[in-house]
């Protein structure tokens, strides 16, 4: 077993036969220009393992003394969900998005889990087919996508009430061998740059719902499988001679309509086959896992946007002016809050009957309710500080040309002993967050990521204990009855 290397992870994306769509062509991912930052910042979560400083979060030590990605284990403590937290803010502090391989290992921890409770209780062999394949991945060193998210077509419709029946991932055909899935998964973090997926349900299954009731893995070049590029804001700026307009120069993140059609999937790499009740705890746990990563990520990233907007007070001027200082304290204190609450859902995490641990579910959704709302009043405050410039800024191409060029360095400059060169570039990087590519990574994906905010405010609701609480009211009050 090894720990790849991002020159061999990069070299293992060149020999992955994928089939990747980009605004109506088959792109080759390792040479585009827009897909790039993408792979750099998963390379980077396999340069940080051979980090003396950061190798202890990054790797863990299995039982038997290997070495393996952080990504590709169990959480067996909880000790083990506050490095995979801090793991995380490593990586979204030094690329602007998340840890690239989380949500899979988020798949990998729930699926973990629940095929072992299953097993148990059904006499399946889910959790054992389970193990053979979560070895095959630790020994290649592979990066996972964690593919939930279906289609879902009339969202007032149960998946088997749909007019199309494969808005939802769904089995096709039963085979000897296997099974054959159709369907697609949307909103796809890292499928691109991933050499194997890990399919779940994205919502509780009933009785009559058993063929959307799937999880699976398969190989990133499995036939019938193939990815449509999401767009991003501005991401063609990427294809510019000079890269200084895209913000974030060399790092960045892309999702794809990740399509499923007719693809086999063998006997030893299906998880779940129509067991609908336990699709609740599959996505439950899969959601709780997966929300507890943004409280690190979303705040480490809101980091970098309060770094940026305090350097702009200092290009501007205004770095000693109370109103300024207010703001960016503000701006702390809601990063902070998210970062805490995260941590607090690892701190009361607890043992499930595998020996997994999971977060604490109430504080986990707390977190990412949090992380919905503050990284936009972040961003808010952010774009306050560094003014209309922001979103009026020349080209850097202009700055360089020779007619305009001595126009805008003179009348874009701020403070003295700054370059107008460099105040452009820091313009550029928070706009990059606030409504650049960088936005769909501190913002939209703050928001519906990991599910929309309601999906938090049920989960919430449903762990309030009210009646808990109003028998203490009551106590205070001297109500008896
Ligand atoms: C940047 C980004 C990265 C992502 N990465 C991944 C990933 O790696 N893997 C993955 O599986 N998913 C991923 N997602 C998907 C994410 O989990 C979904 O976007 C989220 O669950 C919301 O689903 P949706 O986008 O289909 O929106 P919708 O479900 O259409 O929701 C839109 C709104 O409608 C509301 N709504 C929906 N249905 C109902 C209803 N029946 N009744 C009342 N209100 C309703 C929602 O609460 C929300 O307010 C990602 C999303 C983003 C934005």
């Amino acid at each position: 077993m090894t720990l790849m290397t991002a020159e061999k992870y990069l070299e293992s994306m060149k020999k992955t036969k994928k089939q990747v769509y980009f605004m109506g062509e088959k792109i080759d991912i390792t040479e585009h220009p827009i897909a790039r930052p993408a792979l750099n910042s998963v390379a980077i979560t396999y340069d940080l393992c051979f980090n003396p400083e950061y190798e202890n979060l990054f790797t863990a030590t299995l039982e038997s003394g290997e070495k393996v990605n952080r990504c590709l284990t169990f959480w067996k403590s909880i000790d083990d969900l506050l490095k995979k937290y801090k793991m995380i803010q490593i990586t979204a502090r030094m690329t602007g998005r998340g840890n690239a391989r989380t949500v899979g290992a988020d798949a990998i921890n729930a699926i973990g889990s629940v095929s072992y409770e299953m097993d148990e209780e059904l006499g399946t062999e889910y959790h054992q087919r389970f193990l053979k394949y979560l070895k095959y991945i630790q020994d290649n060193d592979f990066t996972i996508s964690g593919s939930i998210t279906d289609a879902k077509g009339d969202r007032s419709r149960r998946p088997v009430q749909q007019t199309d029946p494969d808005m939802y991932v769904r089995i096709v055909e039963k085979k000897s061998d296997g099974i054959v899935v159709r369907g697609a998964k949307l909103h796809q973090s890292v499928a691109i740059n991933a050499h194997e997926h890990i399919f779940a349900p994205c919502t509780t299954m009933r009785e009559d719902e058993g063929d959307y009731a799937v999880a699976f893995a398969v190989p990133a070049d499995a036939t019938g499988l193939f990815h449509v590029y999401g767009r991003q804001p501005s991401d063609t700026r990427r294809m510019e001679d000079d890269n200084s307009d895209s913000g974030n120069l060399n790092h960045g993140g892309n999702e794809s309509l990740l399509v499923l059609d007719d693809v086999f999937v063998p006997w030893e790499r299906v998880f779940m086959c129509g067991e609908w009740k336990w699709t609740f705890p599959m996505i439950h746990r899969f959601a709780g896992y997966h929300r507890n990563c943004y409280g690190a990520g979303k705040s480490a990233i809101a980091d970098v946007v309060i770094g940026a907007a305090a350097l702009m007070a200092d290009y501007n001027g205004l770095s000693k002016k109370s109103a300024i200082r207010d703001k960016l304290t503000e701006m702390v204190h809601m990063a902070r809050t998210i970062y805490a609450c995260g941590l607090t859902s690892c701190v009361e995490g607890y043992c499930t009957p595998s020996g997994i641990y999971n977060v604490n579910l109430m504080y986990t959704n707390v977190t990412k309710l949090h992380v919905g709302r503050m990284t936009y009043e972040i961003a808010r405050l952010a774009e306050d500080i560094a003014g209309g410039s922001l979103s009026t800024l020349p080209s850097c191409r202009d700055l360089k040309d020779p007619i305009v060029g001595k126009y805008v360095e003179k009348y874009l400059k701020g403070v003295d002993g700054v370059s107008t060169e460099n105040r452009m570039k820091l313009m550029r990087l928070i706009e990059h967050f606030c409504y650049g590519q960088g936005s769909v990574y501190f913002l939209s994906e703050a928001l519906h990521g990991a599910g929309s905010p309601q999906g938090q405010k049920l989960l919430i609701e449903r762990e309030s204990d009210l009646d808990t609480k109003k028998e203490w009211a009551k106590a205070l009050a001297g109500i008896s009855g």
